[in-house]
């Protein structure tokens, strides 16, 4: 039996996965488990230890709206996106969350018009990220409701849309759809680092989400951030996390804070180095990209999106997108992608999740090395 088989060192350990020819291939979530191969390598650079008697207070900074923000997290935050030159953090309020999926119903929270008679809607451009309808309508808010696809959107009145840009699941760099008074927008940006996208403008917009989830890697820390430019956006944000879930681990934040300086410090040597974190991540995916594509044309029975390059002002390189997703569609005779992948022990995320169509899936592209090679052996294997 074939067995696919890769091994990563940080000196004193190894670890070894081993993935067989049969073995269930489970790409359905997004999990950046890619990136432990980096982390590895870093060793006491991103290592934290904390005393018993530390962190124990409730409080951050009792000075700040955002009370529960630490400030060595903050700091850290716009140093990055400084560096990165991704995004806009001056005059801006940064609001920390339990991931970006807090501070995203925080947002639709602090964005709903308190007294409104009728729900307001919710609206993103499909195919979108799956969890936006089911985070939106779990709680029957009387605040806001999802409103389905902003293409077909057309109702008078106000709205908010969620922009997504590189998208989840398509890769896709976006602007919003609808355009119309009384529009509230949410621009998604957890994709916008040059590991996945060419950076080139700095993002400015009214109410920004990102994450060290697919920043870094980091999805189990649980850890976003949201730039808000509307100071009392921000406090109805803070207000939400705070009868939610009375701030945020702290522990986590001051971990996030390590992880992104060392990001930063990395950054401060030579952009084109594979000890750059983001040349690290943009070589390993843009490899992946690579292999994924060789494997689709040797099966002739799908097909993926295809990206034009642009000059990343990052790395002052002219790279293509390379999205953190495949959003793989099946040609031809079969109509349900995800149940004919399933069949050869390999799982997605069927796109009628997304708003669309069965014939398409969406596959991650961040797992651990193995995983991912087993995965392209077995679709370029695949014949109809
Ligand atoms: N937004 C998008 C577009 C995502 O893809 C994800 C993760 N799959 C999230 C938000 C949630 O991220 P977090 O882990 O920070 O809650």
């Amino acid at each position: 039996e074939e067995v696919q088989v890769s091994s990563s060192s940080n000196g004193s350990s190894t670890t070894t996965t081993v993935v067989s020819l049969d073995s269930i291939i489970n790409l359905d979530h997004g999990d950046p488990t890619m990136y432990e191969a980096f982390w590895r390598k870093m060793g006491d650079k991103s290592t934290l230890v904390i005393p018993g008697w530390q962190l124990m207070s409730y409080f951050s900074d009792i000075g700040n709206f955002c009370w529960f923000l630490e400030p060595e997290l903050g700091s850290e935050i716009r140093r990055l996106h400084k560096l990165v030159g991704n995004a806009d953090t001056e005059d801006r309020y940064i609001v920390v969350g339990t991931g970006s999926t807090q501070l995203f119903q925080a947002a639709l929270y602090a964005l709903s018009p308190p007294d409104a008679t009728e729900p307001i809607n919710v609206v993103s451009a499909s195919p979108y990220y799956s969890s936006y309808p089911s985070i939106t309508d779990f709680l029957k808010s009387s605040l806001y409701k999802w409103a389905g696809d902003a293409n077909s959107y057309s109702k008078e009145g106000p709205y908010i849309e969620l922009v997504t840009s590189p998208n989840n699941p398509d890769g896709y760099t976006r602007q919003s759809v609808v355009n119309r008074r009384g529009g509230l927008l949410i621009h998604d940006l957890a994709y916008h680092w040059p590991q996945y996208t060419p950076i080139t403008s700095v993002a400015n917009h009214d109410l920004m989400l990102f994450t060290v989830s697919k920043s870094t890697g980091h999805a189990g820390t649980r850890i976003g951030w949201a730039l808000v430019k509307d100071k009392e956006v921000a406090k109805r944000m803070t207000k939400f996390i705070e009868l939610n879930t009375i701030g945020v681990s702290k522990d986590s934040q001051l971990r996030a804070a390590k992880i992104l300086k060392a990001v930063s410090d990395t950054c401060e040597i030579k952009v084109d180095q594979a000890d750059n974190f983001f040349e690290f991540g943009r070589r390993e995916m843009s490899k992946r990209w690579e292999l994924l594509r060789e494997a689709v044309k040797q099966s002739g029975m799908f097909s993926l999106p295809e990206f034009t390059s642009d000059t990343c002002n990052h790395s002052g390189k002219i790279t293509e997108p390379h999205p953190a997703f495949a959003w793989l569609k099946c040609e031809g005779e079969i109509e349900d992608c995800e149940s004919f992948l399933r069949g050869h022990n390999i799982l997605t995320r069927n796109g009628k999740h997304f708003g669309m169509d069965s014939k398409y899936v969406r596959v991650s592209m961040l797992d651990r090395e193995a995983t991912f090679n087993q995965f392209v052996k077995r679709l370029s294997n695949m014949h109809s």
